[in-house]
């Protein structure tokens, strides 16, 4: 087994590690100490294929393997951990559509991150579940085309320019059944709450999302009911 990067990781490490040097080191400072989300360094990553590093080509994205994926970020948060946290929240939610979603959701979905420029949030922890995921009890009741969504997330990365979020909640009155959702921002009932102020990671956005009667299409389920 070889652990040598190939010519190619390298070239896109070095890639990585300009941009680093040239884009994010001189402003790193001043993101941080004003705790700004850092858009125009964002848009310069998507313009040189370092962001949306879990999506693949066929999605828009710059499909790169796991090695460089992990390369790329590791330059990125050399420069400012708190901007690598921003860039991989589009990742993370990446993950669950590309696992689980049909194919009509991938192009949707994927493609709004990758060719519009949007952001997308991953929502999962809630004010008391953490690590313990399945004490989580935002709730998700089908009423005819749509499930209804309640429920409170907090310390959700890019929450507050997020343009959709992938949700994790469990149907309600069933103890363990938990489905993951697609939930546009625009919803009525999809609340934002105000930013966190933070010790550290100070340039990536957190914030809490609440979902008040949240009306979401049952074709914005990833996945089966319970595949959550
Ligand atoms: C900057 C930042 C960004 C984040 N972004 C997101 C995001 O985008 N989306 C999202 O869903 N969440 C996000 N989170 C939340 C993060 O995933 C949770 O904070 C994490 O899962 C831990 O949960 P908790 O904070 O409830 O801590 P807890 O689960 O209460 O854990 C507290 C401590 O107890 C320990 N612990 C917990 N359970 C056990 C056990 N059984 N045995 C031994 N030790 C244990 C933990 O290791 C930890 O040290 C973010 C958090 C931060 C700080």
């Amino acid at each position: 087994m070889f652990f040598e990067l190939s010519e190619e990781q390298m070239e896109i490490n070095r890639l990585a590690r300009d941009f680093t040097n040239e884009e994010i080191l001189p402003v790193a400072s001043k993101y941080d100490e004003e705790e700004e989300f850092p858009v125009d360094v964002m848009d310069k990553l998507r313009e040189c294929g370092l962001f949306n590093l879990a999506v693949p080509e066929i999605y828009g994205g710059p499909g790169v393997d796991k090695m460089t994926h992990s390369l790329i970020v590791e330059q990125i948060a050399r420069g400012c951990a708190g901007i690598a946290t921003s860039v991989e929240a589009n990742s993370l939610a990446s993950y669950p559509i590309l696992v689980g979603a049909s194919e009509e959701l991938k192009k949707k979905y994927l493609h709004r991150i990758t060719y519009e420029g949007q952001y997308a949030s991953f929502a999962l922890t809630e004010p008391g579940a953490g690590s313990d995921v399945a004490g989580l009890s935002t709730t998700a009741e089908r009423k005819g085309d749509h499930y209804i969504l309640n429920g409170d997330k907090c310390f959700i990365t890019n929450a507050s320019y997020a343009n959709y979020f992938v949700v994790l909640a469990k149907e309600k009155g069933a103890e363990n059944k938990f489905t993951a959702f697609i939930v546009d921002r625009d919803l009525d009932g999809v609340l934002i709450g105000k930013k966190e102020k933070k010790m550290g990671l100070r340039a990536s956005n957190t914030a809490s999302v609440t979902f008040e009667e949240v009306a979401v299409p049952v074709c914005n389920r990833i996945g089966n009911e319970g595949d959550g």
